[in-house]
């Protein structure tokens, strides 16, 4: 019963909203194929697309590496149980371990998502035999009940109180209200290097080194969530790297699979690796061999393609090329790396990503003020270009009155 007066978008979106339960409001578009930074809807528009699945599609989309390596693995075996083991999966633990600078003891624990990895770090936590856990304002650890009581935002966590018992929030960066909130009862403090869903908030280096001495001090563990941060997002393997500090756990999610859905908890240390026994913790998909072929030809490419110092390039570009807009209403781009978000004066952030949809530019407001761009690693200069040099209009079309 197609109808011929509605674009396919339209029939599809039409069929969305009597099909899907609508946490996710309306979808913006219906999309339909990708090539690198670029990616297409069903009635064949062109977007140049800066939020890469939330800082998911590291490689951008349909890269060759990517393909090659998931349909090799497809073709040979997709999942197997973790009854049993696969050589990719292996390597990739190896893998995460080495480019995560882990000394001997560390180990990885396989999950789907962000929130999976942090829910293993809660758990991981418990057996400490204390059961408090610090976490900042402006968190962001995901949506399962577990990590909902992580994450700061009211309006998340309100309608399914109450979560999880002995979660505190203190001000993000501020190494007083950290070490006034830790004590014998911490389980865990919980940090992003770099807060995104708060609009790419970097914490200082110093408040991280500052946070590894309290927790340390305190007998609590130090978890950094590089969920969104790591696998070469800020231009560093992770984001923590800069500061130097040794954490006791990471989690990863978001850009290892490179579209793929796998999650990783890292612990450092035989000490940490310990707390969880055989029997402690599981997962049925988790570190399945064709997730872990994904996330094997994520690492290697952004090696061998020296990614990292790409990443650290574009990023520095982007955030210059605005600042040389000198625009008005942009008053900074905020974030490290290929993690940012362009700060407006005003709450203008959701009529700039409409105009900027309109103009072939995907975009997210991730706050009222800021816009997050969170594109491939791989994205060019050129495409980077494009954006800055629309980014003037776009504020335009947005102060427009509506008509
Ligand atoms: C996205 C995100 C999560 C949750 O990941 P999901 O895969 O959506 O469950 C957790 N922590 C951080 C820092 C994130 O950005």
């Amino acid at each position: 019963m197609s109808t011929h007066a509605t674009s396919p978008s339209q029939d599809l979106l039409d069929r969305y909203e009597r099909s899907l339960i609508p946490v996710f409001g309306t979808p913006q578009l219906v999309l339909e194929r990708g090539e690198g930074a670029w990616v297409w809807d069903v009635d064949g528009r062109r977007y140049l697309d800066l939020v890469g699945g939330i800082a998911v599609n590291a490689l951008g989309h349909n890269h060759p590496a990517l393909v090659a390596a998931v349909s090799k693995q497809v073709g040979e075996m997709a999942h197997i149980s973790n009854f049993f083991t696969s050589r990719v999966q292996v390597e990739l633990a190896e893998r995460i371990l080495a480019i995560a600078a882990a000394p001997e003891g560390s180990g990885v624990f396989f999950a789907n998502s962000g929130a999976e990895a942090i829910e293993a770090a809660i758990k991981l936590s418990r057996r400490t035999g204390r059961t408090g856990i610090v976490a900042a304002e402006g968190a962001f650890h995901g949506r399962t009940t577990g990590a909902l009581a992580l994450t700061h935002k009211a309006a998340y966590r309100e309608p399914f109180a109450p979560l999880l018992d002995g979660v505190s929030h203190v001000p993000f960066n501020d190494i007083e209200a950290l070490r006034a909130a830790v004590g014998s009862s911490t389980a865990a403090v919980v940090l992003e290097p770099v807060q995104g869903e708060a609009g790419a908030v970097v914490a200082d280096p110093a408040y991280l080194r500052a946070a590894r001495e309290i927790t340390t001090a305190a007998g609590a563990l130090l978890v950094i969530d590089e969920v969104q941060s790591g696998v070469g997002r800020t231009g560093d393997w992770f984001g923590h790297t800069a500061s130097g500090i040794v954490p006791d756990a990471i989690t990863l999610a978001k850009g290892l699979g490179g579209g793929l859905p796998i999650g990783a908890l890292v612990t450092f240390g035989s000490d940490v690796t310990g707390l969880l026994t055989a029997g402690q913790h599981g997962s049925t998909f988790g570190g399945n061999p064709l997730v872990a072929a994904a996330a094997l030809s994520v690492l290697s490419t952004i090696e061998v393609d020296g990614l990292l110092a790409h990443v650290t390039q574009m990023g520095e570009h982007l955030a210059s090329s605005v600042a040389a807009l000198e625009h008005p209403d942009v008053v900074e781009v905020r974030g490290r790396g290929l993690l940012r978000a362009v700060v407006l004066r005003s709450e203008l952030s959701a009529a700039v990503t409409v105009a900027a949809r309109d103009a072939g530019f995907l975009v997210n407001p991730v706050a009222p003020d800021a816009i997050r761009l969170v594109p491939p690693l791989t994205i060019s200069r050129d495409e980077l270009d494009l954006f800055v040099t629309a980014l003037p209009s776009l504020i335009a079309t947005a102060k427009e009155p509506a008509p």
